[in-house]
């Protein structure tokens, strides 16, 4: 069954992760969550009933959005959307690495600053070289993502989840709490 992406907010109505449809309604239906919005071209059909399928819930946890994690390659491709950092080239699985901006054998730490993804080719041309040496630049500087950030790009997004996304995404959050 496909899957459709719910926006998880926390007690402060803070967005910080998603969840399927399907655990989502889990919570809802047995009261651990509210749910703020639904879908409204989708919906769970039982044998017996329909129901509205949730697009945004809101839990009664609080969540430090931005306590740091130690990145996977993975994370490090979803963050930078499997885009190489140096050519700009979008990769597909099998020609995608990491690579250590300041190489590990010159103490470069395995730390979310300090890992890009790159193609096969740019990464072989830098070797344990740094930028300056071989004339490289990064296309972007990598940052510390926000699991929210991460998991939202785990999922593909039709334009209604989108529309709804703008209204609770962080900088609406950072607004609303500006505003407090
Ligand atoms: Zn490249």
């Amino acid at each position: 069954m496909k899957k459709w992406p719910v926006i998880v907010l926390d007690i402060t109505y803070r967005p910080f992760t998603l969840f399927s449809h399907t655990k989502a309604f889990i919570l809802t239906y047995t009261g651990r969550a509210e749910c703020l919005e639904y879908y409204k071209h989708f919906s769970i059909k039982t044998i017996n009933r329909k129901y509205s399928a949730p697009m945004v819930i809101r839990v009664a946890i609080l969540k430090k959005e931005w306590s740091r994690s130690l990145p996977t390659r993975k994370t490090i491709f979803l963050r930078d959307n499997f885009r190489c950092a140096y050519c700009g080239k979008y990769l597909k699985d099998n020609d995608v690495t990491v690579d250590h901006i300041i190489p590990k054998s010159r103490g470069g730490k395995w730390e979310w600053e300090n890992l890009v993804t790159a193609c096969k080719e740019c990464n072989q041309k830098k070797g344990n070289k740094l930028l300056e040496e071989m004339g490289m630049k990064l296309l972007f500087k990598p940052k510390v993502p926000s699991t929210f950030e991460v998991e939202l790009r785990k999922w593909k997004k039709s334009e209604e989840f989108m529309n709804v996304l703008k209204i609770y995404s962080i900088s609406s959050f950072k607004a609303l709490c500006q505003n407090l």
